[in-house]
């Protein structure tokens, strides 16, 4: 729990540098849309009210803004004290009462830097590539070191490919590609599903000088899968839709139509059928730009991916 004595609550005029916003009943949104790295992360929090549980996908980039009206809190400050109009006014987590089961999507920095403020919590992580998230390695894995910044220190269970959290029926899956640790998570009871940064829309798509194509398009292809048999499923005789999450920019809306496309759109880069539209050196190495002509999807990868120079 936060000790809630020392912390003043934000005001309408010094608002917090996070928003959230309800997307199921147990499901929220918090948007970190205001942070120093304005790479506007995404997070999801679940409530599992009859396990006392509260499941938190990614923990942002750690509630610091450049903006000095930004009333400067933590994530954690954020779900314990901050009172939300779509809950019933109350603070998602009141007073720290439940325990929190943390999902890591990949250890990029901008979804690692509020981990430290669950040390005393389960943090779940992929056990794919378990050299790339040693604490050795963690600083360059995470870019944290290439952007001068402190590499946040955590201790992670590392859990296989379909783990299933023991509390809910809440599914991990190993999806490589962006990262060596991308994971996806699916919620079947609210048939959410939560890709990181796999795929979303409106901004590049990233495969890291880590990554790769191939395994993004596997993986891609395996969480197509799961939605089409999902989305026969019916509760209550109600077809229902699985919905896709990302890691930013996309959220709530069909995960078949979204997964569909953009596997597409890798596909046309794959063919060549997408022109490059800039070159870049990132993090020491030649990356190429895509972007589909009304700018839907877009992605930014090491050249040698995709033009065989390795
Ligand atoms: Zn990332």
């Amino acid at each position: 729990m936060i000790e809630t004595g020392l912390v003043r609550k934000p005001t309408e005029k010094h608002p917090t540098a996070f928003q959230a916003t309800q997307l199921t009943p147990t499901t929220f949104l918090i948007k970190e849309y205001d942070d120093i790295y304005s790479e506007h992360p995404f997070i999801y929090v679940k409530i599992v009210a009859q396990a006392n549980l509260v499941v938190v996908i990614d923990t942002g980039c750690g509630g610091a803004s450049s903006n000095s009206n930004i009333h400067d809190i933590g994530l954690r400050e954020f779900i314990e004290m901050v009172d939300i109009d779509v809950n019933d006014g109350k603070p998602l987590n009141r007073e720290g009462k439940m325990n929190y089961t943390v999902v890591i999507t990949h250890c990029h920095y901008d979804h690692i830097l509020g981990v430290e403020q669950f040390s005393d919590s389960t943090i779940l992580a992929s056990s794919r590539d378990f050299p790339f998230l040693l604490p050795s390695a963690l600083p360059d894995s995470s870019l944290c070191k290439g952007m001068g910044i402190h590499t946040p220190s955590y201790i992670s269970t590392l859990v296989p490919h379909l783990y299933s959290i023991p509390e809910c029926a809440v599914l991990i899956l190993h999806t490589p590609g962006h990262t060596p640790d991308e994971v996806a998570i699916y919620d079947s009871a609210e048939k959410m599903l939560y890709v990181g940064d796999s795929v979303y829309e409106d901004e590049d798509i990233i495969i890291s000088n880590q990554g790769s194509i191939t395994e993004w398009l596997a993986s891609i292809t395996v969480l197509i899968s799961l939605v089409n048999a999902e989305n026969q499923k019916q509760d209550s005789g109600v077809i229902r839709e699985v919905l896709i999450n990302a890691g930013h920019c996309t959220a709530g809306k069909p995960a078949l139509e979204v997964l569909k496309a953009g596997k597409a759109f890798m596909l046309d880069v794959i063919n060549r059928k997408e022109p490059i539209r800039k070159r870049a050196v990132i993090w020491g190495e030649e990356n190429v730009y895509y972007r589909q002509e009304r700018g839907r999807f877009s992605l930014r990868c090491p050249a040698r991916l995709v033009l065989g120079t390795a």
